[in-house]
């Protein structure tokens, strides 16, 4: 469970960014994260990540209160954090399994054919992973021989290979035709109700995650003004 309670940021130019974001997102709910441009949707992701850092506020994954961290300890708590990027965040020049393995480490590794330097469990892990998002068939693939779709189950797939406990997800189908975005975006859910992982995706689109998330939060300018069931949006607004 993730809980956030209170959280402010104001950037040292003086933009409140966030102002007294109140939350929490149970095991297995995906929320989607709405709201225009300047909203405070990145800060409040960076914030979790620790990418920014909160003015005031408590984020809690668990029993970790993440804004605390020391560097050492935040750098474990990290690796309990997926991300899905927009553009994918591949490494262009590896297969696909290199890619999901990468996700198990933390890191890409220099030396070549590192795939084999893995114990035979995890190799398991990641084929399984690959089975679930579709791209068994793929997995020896360089990555830049792949469709946007097929790279961003490769994202999918490598952020669950490090068996986070969170998933943060930043416009997961930007890149992604229509079509592609509804499968990208059923394949998150989905998994996430299986593992029972909670998950908050940053969503440009109101209608495609009307489709498929557990919740809705709009920010504007920094503050929460919607928290709803998706279906509820319209009246809401
Ligand atoms: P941008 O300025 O980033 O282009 P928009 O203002 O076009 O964003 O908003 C994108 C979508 O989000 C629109 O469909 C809009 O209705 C919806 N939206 C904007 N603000 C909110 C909010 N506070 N809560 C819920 N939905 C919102
Ligand atoms: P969104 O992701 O919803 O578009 P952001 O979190 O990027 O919103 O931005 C929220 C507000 O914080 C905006 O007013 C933006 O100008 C400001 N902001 C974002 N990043 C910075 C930064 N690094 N320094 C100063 N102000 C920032």
């Amino acid at each position: 469970m993730l809980s956030i309670d209170q959280l402010t940021k104001t950037y040292t130019a003086g933009d409140t960014a966030l102002r007294e974001v109140t939350f929490r997102v149970p095991q297995g709910q995906v929320v989607g994260l709405i709201g225009p441009s300047g909203a405070g949707k990145s800060t409040l992701i960076r914030c979790i990540n620790r990418l920014v850092e909160p003015s005031s506020g408590a984020i809690r994954l668990g029993e970790t209160d993440l804004v605390s961290l020391g560097s050492r300890e935040l750098r474990q708590a990290r690796r309990r954090i997926g991300m899905i990027f927009q553009e994918y965040a591949l490494v262009e020049r590896l297969t696909v399994m290199e890619n999901v393995l990468s996700g198990r480490l933390g890191y890409v590794p220099f030396w070549r054919s590192f795939t084999r330097r893995f114990p035979g469990r995890d190799i398991e892990n990641a084929y399984r992973l690959l089975d679930r998002v579709g791209l068994l068939e793929h997995a020896d693939k360089r990555a830049d021989a792949l469709s946007g779709g097929q790279r961003q189950r490769v994202g999918i797939a490598r952020a669950l290979a490090q068996e986070p406990e969170l998933l943060l997800v930043d416009e997961p189908t930007a890149s992604l035709d229509p079509k592609t975005s509804r499968q990208i975006m059923r394949l998150i859910t989905e998994i996430c109700a299986e593992r029972q992982l909670p998950a908050i995706v940053n969503i440009h689109d109101v209608p495609l995650a009307q489709q498929f998330v557990d919740r809705l939060i709009g920010l504007r300018a920094g503050r929460m003004v919607v928290d709803d069931a998706p279906e509820r949006l319209d009246e809401a607004m």
